[in-house]
């Protein structure tokens, strides 16, 4: 191939045709490309060094923003003192400390931890935790699982069958027996509320009815966002959970809460549970953890769940036949117990309540002027701007975050809502100039 490298890494020529970028339309990016060259605090740099402000904490994960020396300092002490070791058969110290870390910060009775690299691995973890379950309760009927239209949960067969995004199941089908709860938001009533919307507590009856329909007998669990993220963000109805908890602890099925993108202090406590005061049985955990410095992802098991597996384990045999060779990667722990730290000296796992998280929501509603704004959403560090599609639904959305690029500001297209998420560090004036930029952009793009 007669390639012209036009773009350099480390000063080395590259060209952009080898790496093929995940949830990417790649012939376009190719023809116009973002290239991130380095990253500093709330910003990343082009290769021209052009600051773009990082609104969607990369993807929903930079919740310390970009090159902390603590967590780099953490990570280049871990590496002489253990790089790897097997936790098939074997346990490493510093696993157990992040362990105790999280069970001190995750709802009561949540108190065991299985450690993964990412969240899709943590939601087919608590897919595969939800059936050990009940086949050790002698139910080994109870397989379909119950998601959420819009929901999101990751990409591997488990959370792809348990995920209601549309687009994202039509070139694979689906593999796990699932049903969908219908999609909560409801326009016509909530547009434009700030927190939780009003209506809609009703729609979690659905829940007993399609229990109901597919025999108890057969469900094993409920897989769903406390906020959903990667559908467009949408919150809860007021109730919405709580009537959910509820349904599932009547007909034995396990409530699973994936808190990828709600934990470690999205919406203003450590866990969206803690916000919404309902308990899952299974909590599933990423992006915060490391703060996306080192992949990792986890899945906290209630001891309920936890000791009925425990308790029909084969004498001296596995319990649980599952895990991953680099699951408690040491590395990934050094991060993560260093993430939390920070999280804890700046009292971060809260902030998203205070002031900046109300000063995000004014920014975000003060931009309900723009042209084709159909709906504004916000709860602490998440947000959304919705705008009416235009001639192919996406297609504006798309315009807009490219507008938003060259202004230099990041932020995530969702079809046509505009998802915000900041790291947690974000202050008052970057506030302000995400409002600006973004303000710039949807002005020059529907011009
Ligand atoms: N669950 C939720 C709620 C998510 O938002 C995501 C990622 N955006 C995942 C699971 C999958 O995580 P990963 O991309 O790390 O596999």
């Amino acid at each position: 191939m007669n390639e012209q490298p036009t773009y350099f890494s480390r000063n080395r020529p590259i060209s952009l045709e080898h790496h093929w970028l995940p949830f990417t339309p790649n012939r376009d990016f190719r023809a116009d490309p973002r290239l991130i060259a380095r990253a500093e605090g709330m910003y990343y740099y082009t290769p021209d060094d052009r600051p773009v402000l990082d609104m969607s904490g990369a993807l929903w994960c930079s919740h310390l923003g970009h090159g902390r020396k603590e967590i780099g300092q953490a990570i280049a002490e871990q590496f002489p003192v253990l790089d790897y070791a097997p936790s098939f058969g074997f346990g490493h110290t510093i696993s157990f400390e992040l362990a105790d870390r999280l069970s001190a910060i995750l709802p009561d009775g949540l108190g065991h931890i299985l450690f993964t690299n990412s969240g899709s691995e943590s939601c087919d973890t608590a897919i595969k935790v939800a059936y050990a379950y009940h086949h050790a309760r002698g139910q080994s009927g109870r397989k379909k699982i119950i998601g959420r239209q819009k929901g999101y949960h990751g990409v591997g067969f488990g959370g792809l069958s348990a995920g209601g995004i549309t687009a994202n199941r039509t070139a694979f089908g689906s593999w796990l027996p699932a049903d969908h709860l219908r999609h909560t938001h409801l326009p016509e009533k909530n547009a434009f509320t700030r927190g939780l919307p009003e209506h809609g507590v009703e729609l979690a009856e659905e829940l007993a009815e399609l229990i109901a329909f597919h025999d108890a007998s057969t469900v094993a669990a409920v897989v769903v966002e406390p906020v959903i993220g990667a559908g467009g963000v949408y919150l809860p109805p007021k109730g919405y959970l709580k009537r959910l908890r509820e349904i599932c602890d009547q007909a034995g099925v396990l409530l699973i809460l994936d808190e990828v993108i709600t934990g470690f202090g999205r919406l203003g406590s450590p866990f969206a549970s803690q916000e919404f005061d309902v308990t899952p049985d299974i909590l599933t955990m990423a992006k915060g953890l490391t703060a996306a410095t080192v992949p990792m992802g986890a899945v906290a098991v209630a001891d309920s769940v936890h000791d009925e597996i425990m308790a029909r384990g084969p004498e001296g045999g596995v319990e649980l036949l599952h895990g991953y060779t680099y699951s408690a990667h040491p590395l990934a722990c050094a991060a993560s117990i260093a993430c939390l730290d920070v999280y804890e000296r700046e009292n971060l796992l809260t902030r998203a309540s205070g002031p900046v998280g109300d000063a995000l929501g004014d920014a975000l509603f003060s931009l309900r002027d723009l042209p084709e704004v159909v709906d504004i959403r916000h709860y602490g560090f998440i947000g959304a701007v919705e705008f009416r599609p235009g001639e192919k639904p996406g297609k504006r959305g798309q315009a807009i975050f490219k507008a938003c690029w060259k202004e230099g500001l990041m932020v995530r297209a969702l079809g046509d809502i505009i998802a915000v998420s900041p790291p947690l560090v974000i202050e008052q004036d970057q506030v302000g100039e995400f409002a600006e930029k973004f303000r710039r952009a949807v002005e020059t793009t529907l011009a």
